[in-house]
């Protein structure tokens, strides 16, 4: 596959790299768009939506810096191909949440069938998933303007949130934050990204709240 494009362009956690090698990206993409599964760009999926960059989806796992035991939170579940990376780490319990309903039920079926483990739910990720919180990761895969304060939240001490912020239609920063003991956040500036905006009301009530990009420290 594009293994070798991913680990030259510095990808080194080897259980990020098994993953990699093992989720059949080819059963997560349309079926006219299967060809072309294994190229490293991303795929519509339909809905207007994307399958994510093979190295995007390798990268963002890996600044997960997941350990067995820890839980994580996927917004935008898509095709569930991220899901099933996350799934594929030793020991991690992954939530997911799809704001298209459609979307929703397809990815949930897609992961059962295939027997990837993942707590499947359609809604508005905006606001995280407060009934298993707090999350010792959090991974977003469609850009708010602002970080959602509830996803802040629900990240344990020590927790990882990986997330594209920036306007819609353009290009976005990915940002790493880790949440301290105490609840201070750092954060990481991990370079530009370009990702489908993250939608719904959550998002779209609070936009350009406290000014773009807010509130990274
Ligand atoms: N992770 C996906 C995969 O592996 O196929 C790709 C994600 S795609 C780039 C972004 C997804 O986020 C879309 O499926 C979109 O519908 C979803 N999305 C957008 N806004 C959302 C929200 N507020 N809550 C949950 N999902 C959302």
């Amino acid at each position: 596959m594009v293994i070798e494009t991913i680990q030259a362009r510095g990808i080194t956690d080897e259980r990020v790299l098994e993953a990699m090698r093992t989720v059949p990206r080819h059963l997560f993409v349309p079926e006219e768009e299967r060809e072309y599964a294994y190229g490293d760009f991303p795929l519509p999926i339909g809905f207007g939506q994307t399958i994510s960059q093979p190295y995007i989806v390798a990268l963002m796992t890996e600044l997960l810096e997941l350990k067995p035991g820890d839980k994580v939170l996927e917004v935008g579940t898509g095709s569930g191909y991220q899901a099933a990376v996350l799934a594929s780490i030793p020991g991690v319990e992954v939530y997911s949440i799809e704001i298209i309903p459609e979307l929703a039920q397809s990815a949930k079926e897609r992961l059962e069938r295939l027997g990837y483990r993942v707590h499947c739910k359609q809604g508005d990720g905006y606001y995280g998933w407060p009934e298993h919180a707090p999350f010792d990761a959090i991974i977003v895969t469609a850009a708010p303007d602002h970080v959602p304060p509830p996803l802040i939240d629900q990240l344990a001490e020590g927790g990882r949130m990986v997330i594209p912020v920036g306007p819609p239609g353009g290009y976005q920063t990915l940002w790493k934050f880790v949440k301290e003991e105490g609840g201070e956040l750092k954060a990481y500036n991990m370079g530009g990204v370009a990702f489908v905006p993250l939608t719904g009301p959550g998002v779209e009530e609070h936009q350009h709240e406290g000014g773009m990009e807010w509130p990274i420290p």
